[in-house]
């Protein structure tokens, strides 16, 4: 039994160390702080047990029960993540928590995260040291306390040190710190800098002075910045069609990083809310195991979705189990992932819907015995295997893939949905996308441009209640991207 205090870090979950993610990767139990990314808490197996310890301000859970919590799942003998913001031993209590295991004689191991002290300010292109301008930074709590007690932040000395002081912590009493660092002569036109979310899609900051840091308007989490370097904006903007923009992605985890890539391309800062996720079949995939083993006994194996063709020929052992079987698929998506098998598809139909795939499919050879595989998802439109059936071909329907709401083993907070409602547009991939994006929203309103990838995926979101600004013409991560750059040019 171990335990792992583990760095989040900031927000970004690719500033996740890679020890921390390895780890993570075979956690039987996570007990995770509120800040920490709901990507990063991801990367544990859908089997580990995921605590929320947060402590949310008004119901704080007392330290010492997050110490009896992390004791009691470490000594069922369990793989114990304890999964902290930024850094375990920056103002996180970690340092509480291993005196705790030590003292109960628990092995742990620390392991080290990015801190949002550091990573907040250079997100926002501010370095904590500059030659010439700091050669010293302090990193302090706001938690300002009983100004003569013995925990109490000594801000006179803090003003006399000079250098960059970077305040975490600090919103609630960011008045009564400019005034004591003010008061012990600190110049109110001191640069100032509160970085918001420091690192994820949803930052946002502002520069003022200690004069100004009063009026500064924003939500937790923030970091403060103090000091000559918080005039400094060391950051060159990735310049495409589409930066400025925020755009929510609600595909699968699984399936999302060809659309995230192209968005990130264009300059997007992308908020991923996976509200599906791809699940195996209701029989565990016994049935499409039966059917990949007799696959030479088909004339055609017809695939719709890149998932399909991915569980399907992922059951293979060798693709010369395919026989003489020709492959259709219904677009160029599709075709790709029959490449990362190395297959050519033989049939990708100009128009790439269902309806395209059958009126492009040949018909079946005149006195029967043509036969069909259709590998497919739990639910499909009633198009292909109808159409094939009318075309003389005997079709043998096969489930590879469920679609399955997200929120199975992941809560969505009020707060990331609130980040959604708040972005510029909003992709959605399918219909089932439509759908769970939907019930989850409640009556929150999607954002201002709805796009979609292709006009099936377009009706079920005109269904919904949605007015579609973009719907792809080729429907693929690539042309939902591209007809949303143009929208954007002519908007
Ligand atoms: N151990 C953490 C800090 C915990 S204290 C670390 O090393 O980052 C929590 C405070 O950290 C918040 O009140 C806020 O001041 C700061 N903080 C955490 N994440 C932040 C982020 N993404 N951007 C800005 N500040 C952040």
């Amino acid at each position: 039994m171990t335990v792992y205090l583990v760095g989040a870090g900031p927000g970004d979950p690719g500033l996740l160390t890679r020890r921390g993610a390895e780890l993570l990767g075979r956690a039987e139990v996570v007990l995770f702080d509120r800040l920490v990314d709901p990507r990063v808490l991801e990367l544990a197996p859908g089997t580990a047990l995921r605590v929320d310890v947060g402590k949310r301000p008004g119901q704080a859970r007392h330290q010492d029960e997050v110490n009896a919590l992390i004791l009691e799942h470490a000594r069922q003998g369990k793989t114990v993540v304890r999964l902290k913001g930024g850094d375990p031993f920056v103002f996180g209590r970690g340092g509480e928590e291993a005196e705790a295991l030590m003292a109960a004689g628990v092995t742990f191991e620390v392991v080290p995260g990015v801190t949002s002290a550091f990573a907040a300010p250079a997100a926002a292109g501010i370095p904590v040291t500059h030659r010439g301008l700091s050669s010293s930074v302090t990193v302090v709590s706001g938690h300002v306390g009983d100004p003569g007690g013995p925990r109490a932040v000594d801000w006179p000395s803090l003003a006399h040190a000079g250098g960059t002081l970077v305040v975490l912590m600090g919103m609630a009493n960011r008045a009564e710190i400019a005034r004591r660092l003010v008061a012990a002569g600190r110049s109110p036109d001191t640069p100032v800098a509160v970085v918001h979310r420091g690192t994820a899609p949803t930052q946002a900051s502002v520069r003022t002075t200690l004069a100004g840091l009063a009026e500064v308007d924003l939500g937790p989490p923030c970091t403060i910045v103090i000091g000559p370097v918080a005039g400094l904006d060391l950051r060159v903007v990735r310049e495409g069609p589409l930066t400025g923009i925020k755009v929510v992605v609600t595909r699968a985890r699984a399936q999302a990083s060809e659309l995230v890539t192209h968005l990130v391309d264009a300059g997007a800062a992308v908020i991923e809310l996976p509200v599906i996720a791809i699940d195996d079949p209701g029989d565990g995939g016994s049935a499409l195991r039966a059917e990949a083993s007799r696959a030479a006994a088909y004339d055609w194996v017809v695939f719709t979705s890149s998932n399909a063709a991915q569980r399907f020929l992922g059951l293979l052992g060798d693709v010369r189990e395919l026989g003489a079987a020709r492959l259709a698929v219904v677009g160029t998506a599709t075709a790709r992932s029959l490449a990362a098998h190395r297959l050519v598809a033989d049939l990708v139909p100009d128009q790439e819907t269902g309806e395209g795939l059958v009126s492009a499919m040949p018909d079946a050879p005149r006195g029967g015995q043509g036969r069909v595989l259709f590998p497919r998802a739990e639910h499909v439109r009633d198009v292909v295997a109808p159409g094939l059936r009318s075309k003389g071909w005997e079709v043998t329907e096969v489930e590879a893939y469920r679609t399955v709401p997200a929120t199975v083993g992941r809560d969505f907070g009020a707060g990331e949905l609130d980040d959604v409602a708040g972005a510029d547009v909003i992709t959605f991939t399918s219909p089932s996308t439509v759908k769970y994006y939907a019930d989850l929203a409640g009556d929150r309103r999607p954002p201002p441009v709805v796009a979609c990838i292709g006009p099936v995926t377009a009706d079920a979101a005109r269904r919904a209640g949605f007015a579609v600004a973009v719907v792809a013409v080729e429907p693929s991560a690539e042309g939902l991207v591209s007809a949303l750059c143009a929208h954007i040019a002519s908007a």
